[in-house]
């Protein structure tokens, strides 16, 4: 049996009263009723790129450690003067990784490098390129504050500083600052792991059917290798749960595996209220199902289930529409069950390369993407089935629930694909 934390039958119910349902009052209902699912782990931080935080991260040293030169250049003690500055030079080098311990006198300067640390006495540097050298002094002109070219012990992270909060999912320029400030090992929440499943008739695993196979008005599945992409890309462990027909033993055979293996199943096809839509009837007959009719386009049947305590989300089959729902839906989800918190994609206002009529009660997404003057444009078709507007876009409009008329030059939301980390 899985090691899941079960959820609440009756968790996806929504608000009594509602038929339409407002997307806002549908993610309001998810965000209220999921909670991180993932055990803890404790790895090396150097692996731990994608990884969501489970505890948070103090500096276990100051960076930098000791205060060292910014330049190569030449070092010295206390201020210098208006006009001709000349010091006498102290022979020897401070270099990087080998201190230069001596204590360097008033009106003396020391060679020194990048990187290595000031001698006793030192606190300003002055850059090699604006010094004269002869055998015994430096010399340069002008005056030059104390403390310049200098990196103080703990300028950027002093020790026990929070370095990150739980939930940060850690980036590659993380592991580079958890590394600089001495943290070796970060406790981290294990892989949400996610099961995909495909339903219909019509549809062809591609790596088992070619194109001939067609012929039979069947159709490839996109949407396992859509949404295992982009759970995968979402740090998720992808568990292909497979293809099934519209038959309800042979679906309830894949409900109760994806149950045992998974925290979360993702299903696409038959997730509608009508006779064909074989995967709305199991789990309503022998599990919980809600029939979420929400007011979105492209999408509005979202199946929100639950079967043996893993919750379930059935995305319509219509790629689009799969893919815009689990951005919109599964998305912050996901990153709630995961442990990094309900996010919400950054959006941005920009200015409309096109003009549409929209009608009042339902939010709807449009493939959109920037063009080179940073206006937004518009895909040709607004067809859910058009998938190659899918891959044309690099964002979404959204575009609000209200009656609406744009017009070329007005500001419309953008989110870009990367908002949702993709
Ligand atoms: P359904 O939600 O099952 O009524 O399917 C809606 C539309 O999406 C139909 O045209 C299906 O053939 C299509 N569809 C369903 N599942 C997939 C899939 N995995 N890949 C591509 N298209 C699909
Ligand atoms: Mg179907």
């Amino acid at each position: 049996m899985s090691d899941r934390n079960k959820i609440k039958d009756n968790c996806f119910a929504l608000p009594k009263g509602i038929n339409w349902c407002p997307m806002d009052v549908a993610l309001k209902t998810l965000e209220e009723n999921l909670n991180t699912v993932c055990q803890k782990k404790k790895i090396s931080s150097i692996t731990s790129e994608g990884c969501i935080l489970a505890k948070p991260i103090n500096a276990a040293v100051s960076n930098p450690n000791f205060s060292n030169s910014a330049v190569d250049g030449f070092g010295f003690g206390g201020p210098a003067f208006e006009g001709l500055n000349k010091f006498s030079l102290i022979s020897g080098t401070a270099f990087a990784g080998k201190p230069f311990g001596e204590e360097i006198p008033e009106f003396h300067a020391i060679e020194i490098m990048t990187g290595a640390a000031l001698p006793p006495g030192v606190d300003t540097i002055v850059l090699n390129e604006d010094v004269h050298l002869d055998n015994k002094s430096i010399t340069f002109s002008g005056k030059l504050k104390k403390g310049s070219n200098v990196r103080l012990v703990g300028e950027d992270v002093q020790e026990g500083d929070l370095l990150f909060e739980i939930g940060h999912r850690l980036r590659p320029q993380d592991l580079a600052l958890l590394v600089a400030a001495g943290v070796k090992t970060v406790t981290v929440y294990k892989p949400l792991r996610v099961g995909i499943l495909s339903t219909g008739n019509e549809i062809l695993d591609s790596s088992l059917s070619n194109k001939s196979d067609l012929k039979k008005s069947m159709i490839f599945d996109s949407n396992r290798p859509l949404l295992s992409s982009l759970i995968s890309k979402w740090g998720c462990e992808v568990i292909d749960i497979g293809l099934e027909i519209d038959d309800l033993k042979k679906i309830r055979q894949k409900m109760d595996l994806a149950a045992e293996k998974c925290d979360v199943l993702l299903t696409s096809g038959g997730a509608s209220a009508g006779n064909a839509d074989y995967l709305s009837k199991l789990i309503k007959e022998e599990g919980e199902l809600y029939n979420w009719r929400i007011a979105v386009k492209p999408g509005r049947p979202l199946a929100m289930g639950v079967w043996k305590g893993m919750p379930v989300f059935g995305l319509p089959g219509n790629p689009v529409a799969a893919y815009v729902c689990t951005l919109i839906f599964f998305y912050p989800a996901m990153s709630r069950m995961a442990g990094s918190g309900w996010l919400e994609p950054q959006a941005f206002q920009m200015l409309a390369n096109f003009q549409k009529t929209k009608l009042a009660g339902r939010r709807e997404f449009l493939r959109a993407r920037v063009n080179d003057l940073g206006q937004v444009e518009v895909f040709k078709s607004e067809g859910s089935g058009r998938i190659s507007g899918l891959s044309w876009s690099h964002g979404l409009v959204e575009l609000p629930d209200e009656a609406l008329e744009i017009k070329k030059g007005d500001q419309v939301k953008y989110i870009p694909y990367s908002s949702f980390g993709i």
